[in-house]
């Protein structure tokens, strides 16, 4: 069954204007929002109910890959295969970033564009926004972490890499804190709630990671998507974790088949 209703995504006209992305958020439903005559807007979708994942595809023509796709993502991460690889390079800048709500997860994305990039397989990809699902998204032998943070980053040409970090519960991150002090106020325009943010803090310090090619992992789920999920996860205390799980706490898409792909884990000492 077709869904018809068809709302204006303002958040998503932001991102055009901002020339951001969003790996796994690329559409904003608000639904307050007065509807558009416009015909491109995409069909809402949700993580439950009549919208939720089992019914993406159907929603729309243009997620028809999240039915027909054979390299979705997120997966539940088994059986790897060792590989030297050469490592990611993060060379990420700190400074102010932008937080907003986009209907489907809270994002922060830096202000200043084209400073800060992750060189992977000797291919720069400019960094262009985080964001979180709570629980995770990606599994490690069938076991959720509370959250998962998405570093997505893209080309001029278009390829997306993103950078998946598990969060445990343990010692507080005081690098997060100016992110988690806006969660909750954040609107659609991340004009409207500007922090400092020490982006490369955010990251664990043993930076192996599994890696595979998949998809966005909200609607349209593309594919072609490279996949890069740390196996060190970092920490958060309970109340950290809680404010992230206040704004969202189901926004998290469950684990697609991987039909065969090769899941590599990076050997590099
Ligand atoms: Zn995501």
């Amino acid at each position: 069954m077709k869904n018809t209703t068809k709302v204006f995504a303002t958040g998503l006209a932001a991102f055009a204007l901002i020339g951001s992305m969003s790996a796994c958020a690329t559409s904003a439903t608000t639904e307050t929002a007065t509807p558009s005559a416009t015909a491109a807007a995409p069909a809402a979708w949700s993580y439950s109910g009549a919208n939720g994942p089992d019914a993406w595809g159907t929603l729309d023509p243009a997620y028809a890959t999240c039915t027909d796709g054979t390299a979705q993502s997120p997966i539940d991460i088994t059986t790897t295969t060792p590989a030297d690889l050469p490592n990611i390079t993060f060379n990420y800048v700190a400074g102010e970033a932008g937080i907003f709500n986009n209907g489907h997860t809270v994002e922060a994305e830096p202000l200043m564009e084209g400073e800060d990039a992750i060189t992977l397989d000797g291919v720069d990809y400019a960094f262009k926004q985080f964001h979180f699902h709570a629980p995770s998204e990606h599994a490690v032998n069938g076991t959720h972490y509370p959250l998962e943070v998405h570093f997505v980053h893209k080309t001029e040409d278009g390829k997306i890499a993103v950078v998946g970090v598990f969060v445990q519960e343990g010692a507080a991150n005081p690098a997060w804190d100016p992110f988690i002090a806006d969660i909750a106020t954040a609107t659609e325009d991340p004009e409207a709630n500007k922090v400092q943010i020490d982006w490369a803090a955010l990251l664990p310090t043993d930076q192996t990671t599994v890696r595979y090619d998949g998809s966005l992992t909200t609607p349209g789920c593309a594919e072609g998507v490279k996949w890069n999920v740390m196996t060190t996860p970092i920490t958060m205390s309970a109340d950290q974790i809680a404010a992230f799980a206040a704004a969202y706490d189901n926004n998290a898409r469950p684990v697609q088949p991987v039909n065969g792909r090769v899941v590599t884990l990076d050997s590099t000492p």
